[in-house]
């Protein structure tokens, strides 16, 4: 049985390690922290007696890899899926707007919800549906160098739509702002959503915990097939010979003992750890990972525990808001601030006031008396940017070790940081080994 070691527990590496094992593969998972999930965790709230997640996380029907993990690991009945794409919208009048498809035929239901939704004028909406149509037909060549603002102003997209639209869309999906976000990974986001058939429009929201669904589920498949798993172990130094890695090295172990080693990590892990030949000469490889300046993005996630719930629709995006999501979970609602750089450095009392007064604002029968308890998390590295040096960085990264291979969200090139992305990272990495023996 030949012997993999997957560096990192995220969903890449628990991905890879999942359908490594599945195929035969003996797997050493090496995780730094006490919890596998890396970005994906949830939390229990005692006093509540509730999981929650770090930040509430929105799949899309576009994410074919994680809907057929889901399937692998049985946990179907933990998500609900649209029936057609249905999105709230609420403005600081408290006025709702829809976005949402009638049940008409694909394509023409997207049309439809667009040329619906009232929180733009109908020349904007207009406008809207031309741009979406002219991407099936958009060249990567002319879009490598833009960045999403500069695109949509070639294509006449007014501030109205930008506001009410375009920018809700590239911050929920890419974690960043237009004006930073490249062009090409956004025409990659919106064919997979509007090009890709019926479902891939539709939003998938979680009705478990992220450790729900995918990381207890894949946890106990590895540890039931006799893997191991070694959390609070981290790898420091690798020794290389020649096109091959020879030995690995945490602040525990030593391991010189495997077939292939699967690297499902984030760039700025990566470049944390230190390569040496068999003479203890440090060398540089990965060096554009080395050599880079992947920037990160933050997510601010509030989670409300309260008396009674005054919400009645499971999710809203707020337009012109210190917020972008409110995720409704019963007693338990989920604020989500996206690209939150500048704000997520706030004091903690300061954040939950501006939060309390937005949330006045928008719903106005909000109280805090309605508080029962309150979490800020605050994921500083939530995500990479996806701007167009990073593009240039993603596409030239290549290992340089014949038994190395590299997966993590950042590897999936035609991605955002996605679940999608590390998921597909990490499948693929299994089916790289699978192909190499
Ligand atoms: C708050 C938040 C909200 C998000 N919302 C969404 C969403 O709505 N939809 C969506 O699709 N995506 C969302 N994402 C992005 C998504 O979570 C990530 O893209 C994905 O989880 C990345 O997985 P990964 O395995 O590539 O990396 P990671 O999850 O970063 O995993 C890497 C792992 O490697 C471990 N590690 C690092 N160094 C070492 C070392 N030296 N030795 C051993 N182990 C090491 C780390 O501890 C970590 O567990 C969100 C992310 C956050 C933080």
């Amino acid at each position: 049985m030949k012997k993999i070691i997957v560096i990192g527990g995220g969903l890449a590496g628990l991905t890879s390690s999942f359908y490594l094992s599945k195929n035969n593969y003996k797997v050493t998972l090496i995780e730094s922290s006490p919890k596998l999930g890396g970005r994906t965790y949830s939390l229990f709230n005692e006093k509540q007696n509730d999981f929650y997640d770090n930040g509430h996380h929105l799949l899309m029907g576009c994410y074919k890899e994680t809907l057929k993990l889901i399937s692998e690991l049985k946990t179907e009945n933990k998500i609900e899926i649209q029936k057609n794409l249905d999105v709230t919208f609420i403005d600081e009048n408290n006025k709702i707007y829809k976005l949402k498809s009638p049940k008409i035929f694909y394509p023409f239901n997207l049309l439809f919800a667009i040329l619906n939704y009232k929180a733009l004028l109908i020349k904007d909406r207009l406008k809207i549906i031309d741009f979406i149509l002219d991407i099936a037909c958009c060249f990567k060549e002319d879009l490598k160098n833009l960045t999403v603002l500069e695109w949509l102003l070639l294509k006449n997209q007014n501030d109205e739509a930008i506001n009410n639209f375009w920018e809700i869309l590239i911050v929920g999906t890419m974690n960043s702002s237009p004006d930073k976000a490249s062009a090409l990974i956004f025409s990659n986001v919106l064919k997979e959503i509007f090009f890709n058939g019926n479902n891939s429009s539709k939003f998938i929201l979680t009705k478990n915990s992220l450790s729900e669904i995918f990381i207890h589920p894949i946890e106990k498949y590895l540890i039931e097939k006799g893997n191991n798993i070694y959390k609070n172990e981290r790898v420091e130094k690798i020794i290389v010979e020649e096109n091959f890695i020879k030995k690995i090295i945490t602040n525990k172990n030593n391991y010189d003992s495997f077939d292939y080693v699967v690297f499902a990590l984030p760039p700025h892990s990566i470049s944390k750890i230190n390569f040496y030949d068999l003479n203890g000469k440090n060398i540089y490889p990965l060096s554009q990972v080395h050599s880079s300046e992947f920037k990160y993005s933050s997510i601010l996630n509030i989670h409300i525990w309260m008396k009674e719930n005054i919400f009645k629709e499971k999710f809203y995006g707020l337009l012109n808001s210190e917020i972008h999501w409110i995720f409704n979970k019963g007693k338990h609602i989920s604020i989500t601030k996206s690209n939150s750089d500048g704000f997520i450095n706030l004091e903690k009392d300061f954040i939950l006031q501006e939060i309390y007064s937005e949330l006045k604002n928008y719903f106005p029968n909000f109280s805090t008396e309605n508080v029962l308890d309150v979490k800020i998390i605050k994921e500083k590295r939530a995500t990479f940017i996806p701007d167009v040096a990073s593009n240039i960085i993603r596409e030239n990264i290549k290992s340089e070790f014949e038994n190395l291979i590299i997966a993590g969200d950042w590897t999936t090139l035609e991605f955002p940081a996605t679940i999608e992305g590390a998921i597909i990272s990490g499948k693929k990495a299994s089916q790289i080994i699978d192909k190499l023996n």
